[in-house]
């Protein structure tokens, strides 16, 4: 299985040692030059309870039923909807354990491949610090319409064929998960 290409938001991390990466909903920090490894925090809690007093390693992430892993959109169009103004956003490179999302995937290993600007959100203090991002990562900053042109080298996209939604319910479901934009979890 090739690497999955996917694109995603992070929140800034301002440390004493510059800006960081972060996920927006979670904690967790991606650090320069590093990847990123998944870690399940049996956020389901079934795991913890079938077994509380288990010593051994846990099974490795993203596991199926739980939220664990490193969430990435197949498409660039939905991460920028997804960007706020305390968000930046950019192209990710997955491998390992990938599970595939109707909207994006979860994976088990994942580091930065680009980052992006969303022009309504380019004033002040959030292009500064996508300036310092860009040089603490060494990663190129693009517009993001060429994001996925660029991260197509590295990797595959494993986006589904679209759903198959004739009748209205299921295309007034997925308009709403639009809306909501409650996949993402990473
Ligand atoms: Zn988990």
């Amino acid at each position: 299985m090739s690497p999955a290409i996917g694109f995603r938001v992070w929140r800034i991390d301002e440390m004493l040692t510059g800006p960081r990466l972060a996920s927006p909903y979670r904690y967790a920090v991606w650090l320069p030059g590093v990847a990123l490894k998944a870690e399940c925090k049996n956020e389901s809690g079934a795991l913890a309870l079938a077994n509380p007093h288990r010593k051994q390693p846990g099974p490795t992430p993203p596991i199926e039923g739980c939220t664990c892993g490193i969430y990435a959109y197949h498409e660039a169009d939905e991460m920028v909807d997804a960007i706020n103004s305390g968000l930046v956003g950019g192209a990710v490179l997955a491998w390992g354990r990938l599970t595939i999302h109707q909207e994006g995937f979860r994976g088990e290993f994942a580091r930065p491949l680009a980052l992006c600007y969303a022009p309504m959100f380019l004033a002040g203090s959030t292009a500064s610090s996508l300036a310092r991002l860009a040089h603490v990562y060494s990663l190129p900053v693009l517009d993001s319409s060429h994001l996925a042109v660029f991260a197509t080298e590295f990797g595959e996209s494993y986006r589904p064929a679209a759903e198959q939604s004739d009748d209205w319910t299921g295309r007034l479901a997925t308009s709403v998960r639009r809306v909501l934009g409650t996949w993402f979890r990473g």
